[in-house]
């Protein structure tokens, strides 16, 4: 069978399942739109762990959401997460622009520091810190005097700008030592 007669037998069997399933949705807000998919946000404002639900294309993305009774979507809610859910369109996205490219964006909605750390008031931040501080912090406690190259934050900034931007929040580390930083942070230990 080839693949067009595959997707037009998945997309009539979806349209069936339109027909047929009195839906009960979670209310949700479309937060992304790109050609051939949108991303819809479930969760309430806050600081709660993110979860990125990406459906096979070939399932409608509402089958994680029937019914108040039978969804994981709102199962996720109530565990505590702010629940993403990727949504494939009728037409599968064409031409070079499609694939990973929708994961990036996602990503970056969820990490907007990414953009910060490329921003000219932390580049300004970052050399600032690097000329005041040419040595690396970590390594002169332990005694050695070892050149600095990274810029991180003494304090983890977990994702509030004014914590990222802040110069006395800043510090120069050496790639092991940022490193070392960075699982700190993510393991939840204290730095
Ligand atoms: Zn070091």
């Amino acid at each position: 069978m080839s693949f067009a007669v595959a997707d037009e037998m998945r997309r009539q069997y979806g349209r069936a399942l339109d027909v047929w399933l009195a839906r009960i949705e979670t209310p949700s807000r479309l937060v992304l739109e790109r050609s051939g998919v949108e991303l819809r946000d479930y969760g309430k404002e806050g600081n709660r762990p993110a979860l990125l639900i990406i459906p096979a294309p070939i399932k409608k993305s509402y089958i994680w959401d029937l019914t108040p009774s039978a969804s994981a979507v709102l199962a996720c809610l109530q565990a505590g997460f702010r629940v993403y859910v990727l949504e494939w369109k009728e037409t599968p996205p064409e031409g070079p622009n499609n694939g990973l490219v929708y994961v990036d964006d996602t990503r970056r909605i969820e990490r907007p520091w990414y953009s910060w750390s490329r921003s000219p008031i932390w580049k300004s931040i970052r050399r600032h810190r690097l000329a005041e501080e040419p040595q690396c912090r970590e390594c002169a406690i332990e005694g050695r005097t070892v050149p600095a190259n990274h810029v991180d934050h003494v304090e983890p900034h977990r994702g509030e700008w004014s914590l990222f931007m802040q110069y006395d929040n800043t510090q120069s580390l050496c790639l092991h030592h940022h490193n070392a930083h960075r699982y700190q942070e993510r393991s939840g230990k204290a730095a």
